[in-house]
């Protein structure tokens, strides 16, 4: 336990209402830590009211239910706004959380912005829902875990160590993966709605494979246009996650999925293994974590600059490193 979380606590016990407000285009830990710390609170606090905010939704987690309808702006007057997974306060999904009385943060992105009043950032944390989890473990006395709130938590803590995969997962994760697990959730449900796709996903799936490209050094990129997602009917979500279509090749290290929005902005997704990738993402417009980070371009041409940036820092990491895969 540190005096940050004990800080938190403290605000979260000092008010009667609490908004809870995340990043916009959320991921599983974006939904997961906001709804399992608005479950879990409640639970705690039955006489507080916990509300959850947000103008954007994920598709993918659409199995974890329904979110609150918006609130009126004067309702945020006399609250505690609690800002999760948000790494600045640009990238907050509903923009009337500056309305709230006070700010808390929580987060486990590397921390390029301080905002609010109290803030608990752990960039080691695989996820923020595992904070959340650890939240839960540091205050049991006065917290209640419910099982409806472990299964939020458990999808973040899945979704966002890409399994348990990445080298964020400690043994506290699992640790921690294991009190919420012993709240009885369902795993075998919750990887089915992770992993089921529609039939035209996976075509496509086929389609990607044939079209992503490799360059000199090995970065594995893939441009997914307008004409791509109307011939395969996919929503700018479903377009987003080919990113992971590229992730086992061997040798390379760096992969990035282009995906055009409908408004024409080109979004990237970048991931790597062991190379950081996170301040090329900040050199075009983004940010995020040193493996998994997102930018934006706005033409080919950008697109490009970013792919032959990616080829030489991957180079001079081949260059200086040992043992990579
Ligand atoms: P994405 O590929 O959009 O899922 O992003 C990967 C990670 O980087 C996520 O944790 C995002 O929250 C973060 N990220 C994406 N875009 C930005 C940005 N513009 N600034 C800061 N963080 C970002």
């Amino acid at each position: 336990m540190n005096e940050n979380m004990k800080a938190v606590l403290e605000k979260i016990k000092a008010y009667d209402k609490i908004i809870i407000f995340r990043h916009f285009r959320p991921d599983g830990d974006a939904v997961g830590s906001t709804k399992g710390m608005q479950a879990m609170l409640q639970a705690s606090y039955p006489d507080k009211k916990i509300y959850l905010q947000n103008s954007d939704f994920c598709d993918y987690m659409t199995f974890l239910g329904a979110e609150d309808v918006p609130l009126k702006d004067e309702e945020y007057a006399d609250a505690l706004g609690i800002v999760m997974d948000t790494a600045t306060q640009e990238r907050v999904s509903n923009q009337k959380f500056t309305l709230c009385k006070e700010l808390v943060k929580i987060d486990h992105h590397i921390p390029v912005q301080s905002y609010g009043v109290c803030q608990w950032v752990e960039e080691e944390r695989s996820s923020t829902c595992e904070m959340v989890a650890a939240f839960y473990d540091a205050f049991k006395d006065e917290l209640k875990m419910t099982k409806e709130a472990a299964t939020y938590i458990y999808t973040g803590m899945v979704t966002d160590s890409g399994r348990f995969r990445f080298r964020s997962v400690s043994g506290e994760t699992m640790r921690l993966a294991g009190i919420i697990l012993d709240q009885g959730i369902d795993v075998d449900t919750i990887y089915a709605n992770l992993y089921m796709k529609d039939f035209e996903e996976f075509k496509f799936e086929a389609y990607a494979h044939k079209k992503m490209q490799i360059s000199e050094n090995g970065v594995a990129s893939l441009f997914v246009t307008k004409a791509m997602k109307k011939k395969f009917k996919l929503t700018n979500e479903q377009a987003s996650a080919s990113v992971s279509f590229m992730d086992s090749i061997k040798n390379s290290l760096i992969w990035i999925a282009f995906i055009v929005g409908d408004d024409g902005a080109i979004r990237v997704r970048l991931r790597s293994r062991f190379v950081t990738v996170s301040e090329l993402a900040e050199k075009y417009r983004g940010g995020g974590h040193a493996c998994a980070a997102g930018a934006t371009v706005y033409s080919k041409a950008e697109a490009k600059a970013l792919l032959q940036e990616a080829d030489a820092l991957l180079k001079e990491y081949k260059a200086k490193n040992k043992g990579w895969l």
